[in-house]
């Protein structure tokens, strides 16, 4: 280290001077933390992590022109074990969902039902009864006990099991359409989010799209102009994310089976949210379930597991034994397939289905979206009450009526009155104040608006309530 000239002896000694108050490398690998360290992680980890933590706090110094800190070598320590601790998390953790959108896209969908917890945990480390018959010791039909739970939850012939519902519309199409003509009506040519275009996707099957009707009305007629012998398939989709209202006509699923079999052309219901029972008995907007377009002559239906149906990610068709087997017996089905522990979770959570007056106590996101308003009221009360404590007068801490969505393609249009748990903050602090809690340990994820942050509690599970008093508490210091 060299002396800049013109620094008086005697003096208060410059900054680069005072740098060496800073302790060496080596002298940090003796400390009892670090040994401790050093028994689970390889040496060269740790002391890169040290030189880190040397390197910044150096930088810091020099840069704010400050003295070396009393307690430097636990400081530096303390931020070597933080960076340990910060490399050895998983990427993939438990968050906290406060946002109040229930099925949430960017956070995994539907949290699994106990019951599939416990299945994956029984079988996920063994040997799994997967494709062989137990009786005969011969390879069997992968999962064929989960296919003819699905028939029989969904009064299909048969089914087919694929790795999401695009995966399912890809599948359909290129085993029965490849080549040929696909019917779809102008006002069905939808986008889901996370770039499923149903257009794009018919383009990559390889089967040629014929648009009828208008946007907001297409009627029987329609589709019956548009048949040729070219014509390979009838598609609808459901309106997942949008509605056209007002001036509407728009042909019914059992219209449209109907016409299929006059015309002899099979037909295709991409219905998005798989939905297996009526969700008006406990309140909520109508859907069609499975059963009921299978119940209207529709030979093909694919769903997702994943949203309302609060299973894991998988795409299932469903329909007519025939169209099914096509489908299955294409090579993109192998590509195409689940994996053994999606096939658990999702048997397990089907399970459920066969009382479906349990169905809330259950599923979490049944149990989400039918969390009747007065328990929330009490929920939201509650949990303000401990921010309020938790952050002092730091913030302001209110509790006010709002809304939740469903998210994820599902019950379109529908919000659903909840309680919210309001923090008013400086706006400039806003976005920082809740990527702040998002970057808590879990992490706290929370909508924002007119300089609140929102934290809605029918997303809350079992268990988070309390992270989310820390995590406030955690912010409230940081508002100093
Ligand atoms: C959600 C949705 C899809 C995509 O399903 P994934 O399971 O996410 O692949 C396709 N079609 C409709 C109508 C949907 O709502």
């Amino acid at each position: 280290m060299t002396v800049a000239p013109g620094d008086a002896p005697g003096a208060d000694p410059p900054i680069q001077g005072r740098l060496r108050g800073l302790p060496s490398v080596d002298r940090l690998l003796q400390a009892d933390a670090v040994r401790i360290l050093m028994a689970s992680h390889p040496r060269s980890v740790v002391v890169e992590v040290i030189q880190d933590a040397l390197r910044t706090l150096r930088a810091r110094l020099l840069s704010h022109d400050e003295p070396v800190p009393a307690m430097v070598d636990d400081r530096i320590i303390q931020a070597a074990l933080d960076t340990m601790r910060e490399r050895s998390r998983p990427s993939l953790r438990r968050v906290v969902n406060a946002t109040g959108v229930v099925i949430h896209t960017n956070l995994g969908r539907a949290p699994l039902c106990p019951e599939a917890v416990q299945a994956l945990t029984a079988s996920a480390g063994s040997y799994l009864s997967l494709e062989m018959d137990m009786e005969s010791g011969r390879r069997g039909r992968r999962a064929g006990g989960l296919l003819d739970l699905v028939c029989e939850l969904t009064g299909a012939e048969a089914a087919c099991l694929v790795n999401n519902n695009a995966a399912a519309v890809l599948l359909v199409l290129d085993a029965l359409a490849r080549g040929r003509e696909v019917v779809v009506s102008r006002s069905e040519l939808i986008e889901i989010g996370g770039s499923f275009r149903l257009p794009d996707v018919l383009g990559r099957s390889g089967a040629r799209l014929v648009e009828v009707g208008t946007t907001n009305r297409t009627y029987v007629t329609d589709y019956e102009a548009a048949v040729g012998d070219q014509t390979a398939l009838l598609l609808k989709s459901h309106p997942s994310n949008y509605r056209i209202v007002g001036y509407t006509h728009e042909v019914t699923a059992g219209d449209l089976a109907d016409l299929g079999r006059r015309m002899a052309v099979p037909t295709f219901m991409d219905l998005g949210s798989g939905v297996l029972v009526d969700l008006r008995r406990w309140g909520l907007p109508a859907e069609p379930t499975v059963g009921d377009c299978v119940a209207s002559g529709l030979d093909l239906v694919s769903f997702s597991g994943d949203k309302l149906l609060g299973g894991p990610q998988v795409g299932v068709i469903v329909g007519r034994r025939d169209l099914v087997a096509r489908c299955a017996a294409s090579p993109l089905w192998r590509a195409l397939r689940c994996d053994r522990l999606t096939l658990v979770a999702l048997e397990a959570t089907l399970a459920t289905y066969r009382d479906p007056r349990r169905l809330p106590e259950v599923l979490p996101v049944l149990g989400m979206l039918t969390r009747p308003e007065g328990l929330l009221e009490v929920e939201a009360k509650a949990l303000a009450a401990s921010i309020r404590e938790a952050m002092g007068a730091k913030a302001a801490v209110s509790c006010d009526r709002g809304t939740s969505v469903t998210g994820g393609g599902a019950l379109p249009a529908c919000e659903i009155p909840t309680w919210l748990v309001r923090i008013g903050l400086p706006s400039s602090f806003l976005a920082e104040g809740a990527a702040w809690l998002r970057a808590w340990d879990p992490p706290v994820v929370v909508r924002t608006g007119d300089d609140h942050l929102l934290l809605d509690v029918r997303t809350l599970l079992p268990g988070d309530a309390p992270v989310v008093v820390q995590a406030c508490h955690g912010l409230a210091g940081r508002l100093g």
